[in-house]
């Protein structure tokens, strides 16, 4: 991955340490084994003008404030929401086309992250206007009067993984809630294929579970990452 990849980053700045050193990073694979749960989670997201960033590691769509989630009975404000080709969370080893991040913080500055796996099929209304106007050049923003609901993003079923990660670029702090959705949504072929065009691999390999739990269950007695040096 070149003088600048996910290997290299415990090594770029001491602040990205933990990026090598931490035990409890993401993204992660889900084995077989770990069975979706309902999600205690309430969408409490609002419509807004449509406001997309290129951050250079990405594409992100910037909310107005106001929109939340209530997880395990707490508010957390939906900051922004960013796309990686391919998803980050494996299931059963296996990648979905795209997966995108909700990432949300709460008064005290807990993270809490929303994964969402996109596979390709059906045209999705939403990611299809927010890839076709997402700026080409790193530190460019789009705006546009037209409204975007981010509840569009979200799978129908409220069901999926939890688990405590990191961010999965760096600095990779730690104490990250996970929430990944079983469910996946769907975006064109062609879609996809405009947002790897800008960034065809914008994905960290899976990090190994050390002994963290997956739904507050047991272990999964199987925890084989993917090889560190391959990103399929
Ligand atoms: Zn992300």
């Amino acid at each position: 991955m070149g003088e600048t990849g996910p290997k290299r980053w415990g090594q770029l700045r001491p602040c990205f340490g933990l990026c090598d050193e931490g035990e409890a990073q993401s993204p992660i694979n889900i084995p077989a084994e770990a069975q979706p749960i309902e999600i205690p989670i309430e969408i409490r997201y609002e419509a807004h003008a449509l406001r997309i960033e290129n951050n250079g590691h990405s594409v992100q769509v910037i909310p107005d404030p106001g929109s939340s989630v209530i997880f395990e009975g707490r508010p957390f404000a939906l900051k922004q929401i960013h796309f990686h080709a391919h998803s980050e969370h494996t299931i059963a080893g296996q990648p979905s086309a795209m997966e995108a991040h909700l990432v949300h913080q709460d008064a005290e500055g807990q993270l809490l992250v929303l994964g969402v796996l996109v596979e390709e099929g059906q045209s999705h209304p939403t990611l299809r206007r927010i890839f076709s106007l997402m700026p080409s050049v790193p530190g460019e923003r789009v705006e546009r009067q037209e409204i975007v609901d981010p509840s569009a993003i979200l799978p129908s079923a409220r069901r999926g993984w939890m688990y405590t990660g990191s961010l999965t670029t760096p600095p990779c702090s730690e104490e990250v809630r996970w929430v990944l959705f079983s469910e996946p949504i769907e975006a064109s072929r062609e879609k996809i294929a405009a947002f790897r065009a800008l960034y065809p691999h914008n994905c960290r390999p899976t990090q190994p579970l050390n002994g963290r739990s997956i739904n507050g269950g047991l272990i999964p007695a199987t925890d084989t990452p993917r090889d560190d040096g391959v990103m399929s």
